[in-house]
């Protein structure tokens, strides 16, 4: 069949859940038999978003081959359960590049390089690897930021284009709009929703069905209105009200006829009935109530909960498996050195280092690794967190007072984590980055190992720094245990303490691969393990 592709653009607001939205309609699409896969649109002129600030941006979602993405990709991959790869992350930053690139090189002598046809074709370009790249039947495209940024009209310009390359038979847009409320008389407008229609008509598309998102009820006279202002048929309205789970969005979709719907303007048929049984357990679960356990994650950019997101996200995978409510206590690393902040520390149940870049609070993600390892606390680092669990260690059990990473001090007396000697020298960023899947095996007999039930696992990764291996004997001799190496023995990939109910550090981010019905195991042991605590105390 002809790869079919769903566009989705956003108006009125962002972050109104579009992403969601486009995960979730994906899912549905698989549960109908067919092969997705999502892209990300993004205008922004930054290459990727690997060098931006998580305040800016959110968390950087890292995939199999290595790709830095938009979190919305982590959306894509936990909704749908694919594994998706780099041609799903486009950014302005990559179009000009290349286009200015091939002017360089001379690919296009004579001619003057214009925004259309020369950087819409390159953006068709890359919506076309896509299903070569990743096998789809269905290619969904998601347009970062809202109808009416300028940054984003080349984007749009070439999905315009593309209806007519591909064939409008085999193409969909949804435009994902807000509802905004008046308290004082108590209604929700369509205004908003009328005037970014027009804009996106205006540019050349015309939308085939709008998803109306708001925090209230959104009454059927109303859909009729969107529908008769906006030109889409009735049902092709979708309203979706905010909801407290996230995972519900498919089921909330797939009651509204989203799926059938799209499917029949696509000229397509299920290839199988879509089988909810198992969302709808886990949507269940998650709105059972179940003992709470806290867990206290020490991070810098704890005041943007979207920083961490899939780790927040693999924590409540975990938790439905360990039958508990995992809530979050967010304390920012800096304020624990300015001795603040403790209180949530000491109330929680488990302790949690992700991972981070640069020295700010440094001190203070020490200082709680080194509560959970005296206080027998379950922990658990995540890159930094591992790394930092490695210098705390050091400093007090083998005694070597400025023991620390050369990332934030060149001249420590114990470097114990270090760049490997390949890649000094290297000074263009992320040039050095060790990013992607890598192999792990695992040491018998340990947590890691009792936790994933098998000998070797793969876990993707996002970091320069390793565990500096001249350390490596001393360490094991004071009882840090290294229960997974890399398979050439070179690296060290988690680090555990021996004497300690759960104290595990992953040189890897466990949680990029963490799925609602597949909770990650180190995450679940982790857990487990917490609860097991809070059911002591
Ligand atoms: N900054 C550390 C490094 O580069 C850890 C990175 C991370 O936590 N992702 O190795």
């Amino acid at each position: 069949m002809a790869t079919k592709y769903i566009f989705f653009t956003g108006g009125v607001v962002s972050s109104v859940g579009k992403g969601v939205t486009a995960a979730a309609l994906g899912r549905l699409l698989k549960e109908r038999g067919f092969a997705v896969a999502v892209q990300k649109l993004d205008p922004y002129i930054n290459v990727d978003p690997g060098t931006m600030s998580p305040y800016q941006h959110g968390e950087v979602y890292v995939l199999d081959d290595g790709a830095e993405t938009d979190l919305d990709l982590g959306h894509y991959e936990r909704f749908i359960d694919v594994s998706l790869n780099r041609v799903c992350n486009i950014t302005t930053g990559q179009v000009y590049a290349e286009v200015i690139a091939k002017e360089r090189r001379g690919d296009y002598l004579g001619g003057t390089i214009q925004v259309i046809p020369h950087i819409t074709n390159e953006i068709k370009r890359r919506i076309g690897l896509v299903a070569k790249a990743t096998g789809a039947e269905i290619v969904l495209v998601e347009v970062g930021g809202t109808v009416g940024d300028i940054e984003s009209l080349p984007f749009l310009e070439a999905l315009r284009q593309m209806r007519s390359d591909v064939g409008r038979e085999n193409t969909l847009n949804i435009h994902v709009t807000w509802l905004p409320h008046i308290g004082a008389t108590n209604e929700l407008k369509t205004k908003p929703t009328q005037h970014s229609v027009s804009e996106l008509r205006a540019i050349g598309i015309a939308p085939n069905m709008i998803v109306a998102r708001s925090d209230y009820p959104i009454a059927d006279e109303l859909r009729a209105k969107i529908a008769l202002f906006c030109d889409v048929e009735e049902r092709a309205v979708v309203p979706m009200v905010t909801t407290p789970v996230l995972y519900e969005v498919p089921l909330l979709l797939e009651r509204a006829g989203v799926g059938d719907y799209v499917l029949q303007k696509l000229g397509l048929e299920a290839r199988r009935r879509p089988d909810w049984s198992e969302w709808e357990r886990l949507v269940a679960d998650v709105r059972r109530s179940k003992p709470k356990v806290k867990i206290a994650l020490v991070g810098k950019y704890v005041e943007l909960h979207d920083a961490y997101m899939s780790v927040r996200e693999a924590l409540h995978h975990a938790g439905m498996a360990a039958g508990v409510d995992v809530e979050i206590g967010w304390v920012h690393s800096a304020e624990l050195e300015r001795n603040r902040g403790w209180d949530i520390v000491r109330q929680a149940d488990g302790v949690l280092v992700p991972g981070g870049f640069g020295s700010r609070g440094i001190e203070g993600k020490i200082q709680a690794v080194r509560y959970a390892r005296e206080n027998k606390i379950p922990y658990l680092g995540l890159c930094l967190g591992m790394q930092l669990m490695v210098v705390e260690f050091t400093r007090s059990v083998l005694g070597c007072e400025d023991a620390n990473s050369t990332e934030f001090d060149h001249s420590t007396s114990c470097p114990v984590i270090d760049l490997m000697p390949d890649q000094r020298g290297i000074s263009d960023m992320g040039g050095t980055m060790r990013l992607g899947l890598y192999p792990c095996e695992l040491q018998e007999g340990s947590h890691a190992a009792s936790a994933y039930q098998k000998p070797l696992v793969e876990e993707r990764h996002r970091h320069r720094f390793e565990l500096n291996n001249t350390y490596r004997e001393t360490l094991q001799a004071k009882g840090m245990r290294f229960s997974g190496i890399s398979p050439d023995g070179r690296l060290v990939e988690i680090a555990e303490l021996a004497d300690h109910p759960f104290m595990v550090g992953t040189q890897f981010h466990p949680e990029f691969l963490s799925r609602p019905n597949r909770p990650h195991p180190i995450f679940v042991a982790f857990v487990r393990a917490v609860a097991e605590r809070a059911g002591r105390n």
